[in-house]
């Protein structure tokens, strides 16, 4: 097995050059200008159950530090960069910012109003996971020669931006199917014991509920044909990383997370092990996707890694239908999907032999159209 990916025309960035720095500027400045907005116009552009309780000196300062470290890369990058380029978009950009208020800007007095989008998550959840994921991917690759700027990056960024700014129909959505079918059956008395349990009890509880839900949903995604043709959206990235993870299909999202938390509102786990819940598996969906040879040592069969999930990614017909789990790899070795040979990783990722359409809107009306897995030399509906 290669550990390197050569098949990526955009060649990976090399520390020094000043080019790294110079995106890193402008990164920062557009989480800060998307800050400023929405300390701008905190009616349409803040999540309401979160804006109530966001502390805003903390997020001044977290501004403050974001136009800082924009002019620190900017500066860094205009001593190191043959091109100015991208340090002075970045400084133009945090310009911007001061111009408009900065880390003092005003807080706009609103008016609840029906619609907004949420594009505080989009900047906060961007900023951590990035603060996290870019340093272990640009520091400890896996794919050696696997570029951030590969050629679908944009869309796998459409992809994580729209999955944040809309994230309270997807939310809500998810909430229904439970109400609707299960509203009426009384579980009080499960419900009540769960909730006498402690949160050290409950949490691993919820992990597991979850990851058997959303192992099923998985394989149906995998087994049927109609359903795969949702799921071969994710499974058409060729460059995994953790942005790249974003990459599904509303559809999946919508059924996949239905039926996951699906327990979690029968079972009456509590609030804090729901929120607890939601943050490990944020960060693990990311982390198994990002591009990262990070050893977990014995872990690595217990958790769910990169490297388990990258085979879940395997383009080699022999390896396809493995690793569907997302937090516990026992599962998979319950029901006969499990795979992790040794040290090794998959050859490559994707789709086997297709040309899939590539941008979010293309992908978005693939699944619907007649027969769209016809121009492919391999028929991938025939994964099942
Ligand atoms: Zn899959
Ligand atoms: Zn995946």
């Amino acid at each position: 097995m290669k550990t390197d990916n050569n098949s990526h025309p955009n060649s990976r960035l090399k520390i020094g050059e000043g080019y790294i720095s110079g995106y890193i500027s402008i990164f920062f400045a557009l989480i800060s200008l998307g800050g400023v907005f929405c300390f701008l116009f905190p009616d349409i552009l803040t999540t309401p159950e979160y804006r109530k309780n966001y502390p805003v000196e903390i997020l001044r300062k977290i501004l403050l530090m974001c136009m800082l470290f924009s002019f620190l890369f900017a500066l860094t990058s205009l001593i190191l960069c043959k091109t100015k380029k991208p340090a002075l978009f970045g400084t133009l950009i945090s310009g911007i910012s001061i111009l408009m208020g900065g880390a003092t800007v005003e807080v706009k007095q609103f008016n609840e109003v029906g619609f907004y989008v949420s594009l505080d998550w989009l900047l906060l959840d961007l900023l951590v996971l990035a603060l996290i994921f870019i340093p272990i991917e640009l520091f400890f690759p896996k794919r050696l020669s696997q570029s951030k700027f590969h050629d679908e990056w944009k869309t796998d960024l459409i992809y994580f931006a729209i999955g944040h700014v809309f994230v309270q129909l997807t939310a809500v959505s998810v909430q229904s199917p439970a109400s609707y079918f299960f509203g009426s059956l009384n579980m009080q008395n499960l419900q009540e014991f769960v909730q006498s349990t402690s949160f050290l009890i409950q949490l691993p509880a919820a992990l597991l509920v979850t990851d058997l839900c959303q192992y099923t949903a998985h394989r149906f995604f995998h087994k049927m044909p109609f359903l795969w043709r949702f799921h071969a959206v994710h499974h058409s990235i060729k460059a995994v990383d953790w942005m790249a993870g974003s990459r599904l299909h509303i559809v999946d999202i919508l059924l996949t997370r239905s039926f996951s938390y699906l327990p979690l509102y029968l079972l009456g786990f509590s609030i804090e092990v729901f929120y607890m819940y939601v943050i490990i598996v944020s960060l693990q969906a990311v982390g198994a996707h990002s591009n990262t040879r990070i050893p977990f040592g014995f872990l690595k069969y217990l958790i769910v890694t990169p490297q388990y999930h990258h085979w879940h990614h395997s383009d080699d017909p022999a390896t396809y239908d493995k690793n569907f789990a997302i937090h516990f790899p026992f599962i998979d070795l319950l029901f006969g999907t499990y795979h992790l040979p040794g040290d090794q990783w998959p050859e490559s990722t994707g789709l086997a032999e297709t040309k899939f359409p590539k941008g979010y809107f293309k992908q978005l009306v693939f699944p619907f159209k007649k027969d769209p897995f016809k121009d492919q030399k391999i028929k991938d509906s025939s994964r099942r």
